[in-house]
C-alpha cells in the first residue's frame, strides 16, 4: 500500500501509525528521539529535528500525504513538505492553534465566544488587564503550553506588584484570559474529509489533575442542545479552516448551559481516546481516512464509557487492570515512568442504556 509520513512519534503519532496499519498503509515517522513510542509499530523512521530540510525532503519522497501528531509543528517544516506533497490538516491551521492569540481571534472571528483576552508583552500591561478583568485571570504564553504548562492563575489581584511575572514566564509573548468559573469542561472530536463532509462525536466531559486530562467521561452531563450546539461550533471551525483530519475542541460549559471554547488542537486528541473502545470507528481510524481520502467513518457509540490516563506510576495498575472484563488498556511502550508522562490509558465501558 501507500505510504503515509507522519511528522511526531509520541503516542499519538503511535496510535495513528496502528490505526493505518489496520487499512493496509505503510507509515514513516520524522522524529528525532530513536527510541519514541510511535518507532516500534511505524515502518520506517527518518530521524532528524523536524525543521531539517534534508529530512522534510525524504518524507515528501516517500509519503502519499504528510500528517502530524503535535500542533507544534514548524508552520516553515509544513510549508516545506506542502510544496511537494499534500500536508493535512491544511498548515494553516497549525498557524491558528499554535498562538493562543490568533487562535481565539480566529475563533470570535467565525462568531465562536471565548473567555476575554488580551495580549501581554510586560508587567505594567498585565497589571491594567488584571485590572481590566476584575482582579483575575489566567495568564498564559501564547506558544508552545501544554499539560497546563507555562500558565499562571491570578485571583482578586493578589498582593504585590507584578514586577518581575513576565520575566518568570520566560519574557515571550502571553496572553491574559479572564478566570472563567465553569460547571464543566467538555470537548469534541470532529473530522472533515477532503471533499466537505464532517462528523463529530459525542462530546465527552473532562477532568484535569496537576493541569494533565486525568479522566473523560461519556455521555457527559450537559443538555442535548448544549452538546449540539458544541458539536455545531467544532463543524463551523472545521469549515472555516478547510480542514481535512480530525481536531480536538475543548470548551468550557457555563452555569447556564452556554459555551466558551477553550482551546482546540489540529490532531486527535487525548480527551478522544474513549472513542477506540466505545465506538467502531476510533479518532484514530477517522483521522486516516480523512488524510487518506477514503470516506469518514460513523461516530456513533456502542457503550457508556469512562476513561482514565495512566500517568507516570499510575502505569503499574497494569496486572489488575488486565483482569476486568469490559477494560480496553493501552499502553504507549515508553521505557521508564516519570511523574507527569503519560504512560498509557484505559477506558472502562458500561452497557448503555436503551434511552440515555
Ligand atoms: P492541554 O494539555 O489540554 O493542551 P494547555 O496547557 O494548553 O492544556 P489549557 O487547556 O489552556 O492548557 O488549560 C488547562 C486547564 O486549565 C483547562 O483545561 C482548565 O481546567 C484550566 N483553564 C485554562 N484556562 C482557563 C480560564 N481562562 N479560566 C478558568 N480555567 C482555565
Ligand atoms: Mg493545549
Ligand atoms: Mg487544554
Amino acid at each position: 500500500g501507500s505510504t503515509i509520513g507522519i511528522v511526531g512519534g509520541g503516542q499519538l503519532g503511535r496510535m495513528l501509525a496502528m490505526a493505518a496499519a489496520r487499512l493496509g498503509y505503510r507509515v514513516a515517522i520524522l522524529e528525532p528521539q530513536a527510541d519514541c513510542p510511535a518507532a516500534q509499530v511505524a515502518n520506517r523512521q527518518i530521524v532528524a529535528a523536524y525543521d531539517d530540510p534534508a529530512a522534510l525532503a525524504e518524507l515528501a519522497s516517500i509519503s502519499a500525504v504528510v500528517t502530524y501528531e503535535f500542533e507544534n509543528v514548524p508552520v516553515e517544516a509544513a510549508e516545506t513538505l506542502a510544496a511537494r506533497v499534500p500536508v493535512l490538516p491544511p498548515p494553516r491551521a497549525l498557524e491558528v492553534s499554535q498562538d493562543r492569540l490568533v487562535e481565539k481571534q480566529f475563533l470570535n472571528g467565525i462568531g465562536i465566544d471565548t473567555a476575554p483576552f488580551l495580549a501581554i508583552d510586560g508587567d505594567s500591561e498585565l497589571a491594567s488587564a488584571l485590572q481590566a478583568f476584575g482582579g483575575s485571570g489566567v495568564l498564559k504564553t501564547r506558544r508552545m503550553g501544554y499539560d497546563g504548562k507555562g500558565q499562571r492563575v491570578f485571583r482578586n489581584m493578589e498582593t504585590g506588584s507584578y514586577a518581575g511575572v513576565f520575566e518568570a514566564m520566560g519574557a515571550v509573548p502571553l496572553i491574559l484570559e479572564g478566570l472563567i468559573s465553569f460547571e464543566r469542561e467538555i470537548s469534541v472530536i470532529g473530522a472533515r474529509s477532503a471533499d466537505g463532509k464532517v462528523v463529530t462525536y459525542e462530546p465527552a466531559q473532562n477532568v484535569h489533575r496537576d493541569g494533565i486530562l486525568h479522566i473523560s467521561t461519556v455521555p457527559a452531563a450537559i443538555s442535548p442542545s448544549t452538546a449540539d450546539i458544541a458539536r455545531q461550533a467544532v463543524a463551523s471551525i472545521l469549515g472555516a479552516l478547510g480542514y481535512v483530519g480530525v481536531i480536538g475542541v475543548e470548551f468550557f460549559v457555563l452555569d447556564d448551559g452556554s459555551l466558551l471554547v477553550n482551546e482546540m488542537a489540529p490532531r486527535v486528541h487525548n480527551s478522544g481516546h474513549w472513542t477506540e473502545a466505545a465506538c467502531a470507528i476510533s479518532q484514530f481510524e477517522q483521522h486516516i481516512r480523512a488524510v487518506a481520502g477514503l470516506a469518514l467513518g460513523d461516530t456513533r457509540r456502542h457503550s457508556n464509557c469512562v476513561m482514565e490516563n495512566l500517568i507516570g506510576g499510575d502505569v503499574d495498575r497494569l496486572p489488575e487492570l488486565v483482569t476486568e472484563p469490559d477494560v480496553l488498556v493501552h499502553l504507549y511502550g515508553k521505557a521508564e515512568s516519570r511523574p507527569g508522562r503519560k504512560m498509557g490509558h484505559f477506558t472502562r465501558l458500561t452497557a448503555r442504556p436503551a434511552v440515555d
